[in-house]
């Protein structure tokens, strides 16, 4: 349960730089001055909730090669698993190159703590891909996507940024949508727009859920939310 896993107090108490190493910044000789001993050049910018098995991860990463992800995984051994394959991974690329240097995953329940981790309009991505379906109406509570978790999206997301989902339960498609579609922050994307978002095909292709589905020639609902801006008062 909780007790085993660890967060930050805020953001600014988070040790990024064991994650990526190679985004440390440089000694400003100040560091005395702040909570972060070891800052990192640039933020964390995409979020992979409940990343599974990393198949996202290990793909955007080249596709978005200046961009910091993170996949938040609460399953102990998945978590050891996705770390220790991108740590293969940056091996194999060898010292001095920046493959996989910009992708990470940490043990987390994200459905708690997730602002403890990420500032206001820290991110730019947040990918929600075939997150478990929890079928019964009374345990529909545990479900990733929520008006309050939804909340939550959107106090991480800066505005234009933008929410992925992708499920092959039509009835978890249909809840997510419902949920997202309520949300005052939040405005769907348009079909066309989804289509050209290389993100898309990546999230269909190379999640280890979307390969399976494919394998079993299921179908896969996709919807995309856009981070509207804040009204302004
Ligand atoms: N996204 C991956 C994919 O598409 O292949 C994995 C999908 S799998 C069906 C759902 C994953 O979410 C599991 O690995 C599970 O451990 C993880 N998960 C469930 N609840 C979570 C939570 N509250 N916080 C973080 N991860 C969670």
């Amino acid at each position: 349960s909780d007790h085993a896993l660890e967060y930050p107090v805020s953001p600014a108490d988070m040790d990024w730089a064991k994650y990526y190493p190679a985004y440390v910044a440089e000694s400003t000789g100040d560091e005395a001055n702040t909570t972060q001993q070891r800052p990192l050049k640039q933020d964390v910018e995409i979020v992979d909730i409940g990343c599974g098995y990393g198949g996202l991860l290990v793909a955007l990463s080249p596709i978005l090669p200046n961009k910091l992800m993170l996949g938040l995984e609460i399953r102990t051994q998945v978590t050891a698993f996705v770390q220790e394959r991108i740590y293969a991974l940056r091996k194999q690329a060898g010292d001095g190159s920046s493959a996989y240097q910009n992708a990470a995953c940490i043990r987390a329940n994200s459905m708690k703590f997730l602002p403890n981790f990420f500032k206001k309009d820290q991110l730019s991505k947040i990918f929600i891909c075939f997150p478990d379906p929890h079928f019964k109406a009374r345990k529909h509570k545990a479900r990733i996507v929520s008006t309050t978790l939804n909340s939550e999206y959107a106090f991480a997301l800066r505005p234009g940024g933008i929410v992925y989902t992708i499920t092959d339960v039509e009835a978890l498609h249909e809840w997510m949508v419902e949920h997202f579609d309520a949300h005052p922050s939040f405005e769907r994307v348009s079909e066309e727009e989804v289509e050209a978002d290389p993100c898309v095909a990546v999230m269909r292709a190379e999640t280890e859920e979307g390969k399976k589905v494919a394998r079993n020639k299921g179908l896969k609902f996709v919807a995309l939310y856009r981070r509207r801006e804040d009204p302004p008062w």
